[in-house]
């Protein structure tokens, strides 16, 4: 690192690392208590996972944790406060888990273990699975459970209001600022940057998939994150349907789902590959997978995908999210492994990075909802511990 001029480097109280909903949701929390800048690699800030996701709001799916900060996170994505949008950010969609002849057993789990957390969950008939969505075939179809709370997220609409609102709070987004270097000098960490130096006493790392690669510039141990890549495809809808008002359609064994999506159907196998961080993109083999598994489901006959995409789940041994301060580094803050959920739980982890960084507690509401200290903290995860994805 070039020696820190003090003249020439751009200061805050916090520093953030990734402009993602993570990065994006810190800033907006963070910007109004504290001076705050964000620095993003890339020329716009969806670029990565948060560009990519299947957009959805479920509060039945992941683990406890996971549940516990979607429910925390429901009343800002259904009522933001005033000004944050121009458009709502929930819309309706509703969940349609489905389940073979051999996979009932595993359907009866899932709507026992949906039902302590979200209580209008309910099983409903094959025929009725079938009226929802009529393109599902009857011999496949031995099951289903519905989630009707379900939602569909504008996530752009969302992440948009976050760095728009962060912005009028006085916090400042600098883009094409990848940070390359990153060291301790007294009580502050400066960084190095294409748009030159950064100084903070906090640094918040939320740079997705990244986040193990900013813990090594600092030298500090990893939490032995690891991405996962997913893919993800459009095919178009079947001729003189109407598929608006299809619910979400999810494989109770996580082998795909898929939904309306802007008059076409998106379509995902559900796949979980690790990956290095990068700039990911589909395996044409992956996109057969899901092909093939929508075609036993259904009778969509796929001739054409229009458009396919891949995209980064990062995840540490217990699928949880990891925030808060690393207990070996002063000032360097983890907002890291949000796996398949950043979007939907971005809200309530925002908070938490809020009130951990400015009190030490997390806040009430997420207290109330079960969500314990530990279960976030970064001193639970054993370095480097081989990943367990829990029901995700
Ligand atoms: C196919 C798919 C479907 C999904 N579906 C859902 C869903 O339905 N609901 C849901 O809630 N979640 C879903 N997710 C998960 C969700 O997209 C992620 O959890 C979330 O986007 C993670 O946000 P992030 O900000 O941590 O990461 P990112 O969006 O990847 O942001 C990290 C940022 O850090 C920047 N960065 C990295 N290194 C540096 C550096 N050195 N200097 C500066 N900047 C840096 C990167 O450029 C990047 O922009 C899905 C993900 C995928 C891939």
């Amino acid at each position: 690192m070039k020696s820190p001029d003090s003249a020439s480097i751009q200061e805050a109280e916090i520093a953030i690392i990734g402009g993602g909903i993570a990065g994006a949701s810190a800033a907006y929390e963070l910007a109004a208590v504290s001076s705050v800048i964000l620095l993003e690699r890339e020329s716009h800030c969806g670029y990565h996972s948060t560009g990519r996701s299947a957009a959805s709001f479920t509060e039945n799916y992941g683990n406890a944790v996971i549940r516990r900060l979607a429910i925390a996170s429901r009343s800002f994505l259904e009522a933001p406060p005033e000004g944050f949008c121009d458009h709502p950010l929930m819309l309706p969609r509703g969940m349609l888990t489905i389940a073979r002849q051999d996979q009932l057993g595993r359907l009866e789990e899932e709507l026992e273990k949906a039902r302590q957390f979200v209580p209008s969950i309910h099983r409903v008939s094959p025929e009725e699975a079938l009226a929802r969505v009529p393109v599902l075939r009857a011999d496949y179809v031995a099951g289903a459970i519905v989630e009707p709370g379900c939602r569909e997220i504008d996530v752009n609409e969302l992440h948009q209001g976050f760095l728009r609102t962060a912005r009028k709070r006085g916090g400042r987004i600098v883009t094409n600022a990848g940070v390359d270097a990153i060291e301790r000098h007294k009580d502050r960490w400066i960084l190095q940057t294409s748009q030159g130096l950064f100084a903070a006493p906090i640094l918040v790392n939320a740079a997705g998939a990244w986040a193990d690669r900013i813990a090594a510039l600092a030298k500090i141990a990893p939490i032995g994150l690891v991405p996962k890549r997913r893919t993800a495809f459009h095919v178009a809808a079947p001729d003189g349907v109407s598929i608006a008002g299809w619910p979400l359609v999810n494989d109770v064994g996580e082998e795909f789902y898929f939904k309306p999506d802007a008059g076409r159907i998106f379509v995902s196998p559900a796949d979980a590959t690790p990956s290095e961080p990068m700039d990911a993109y589909p395996d044409d083999f992956d996109v057969a997978v899901g092909v093939d598994r929508l075609q036993r489901a259904t009778t969509i006959d796929v001739r054409r995908i229009e458009h396919q995409w891949a995209g980064l789940r990062s995840f540490v041994s217990d699928a949880s999210p990891v925030v808060g301060f690393d207990a070996k580094a002063e000032g360097f803050f983890w907002l890291a492994g949000q796996g398949g959920y950043g979007i939907k739980t971005s809200p309530a982890l925002a908070r938490a990075c809020r009130d951990l960084i400015r009190t030490g507690r997390l806040p009430d509401e997420l207290l109330r909802q079960g969500i314990e200290p530990g279960d976030l903290a970064p001193g639970r995860i054993g370095a480097t511990s081989a990943p367990e994805e829990k029901a995700s």
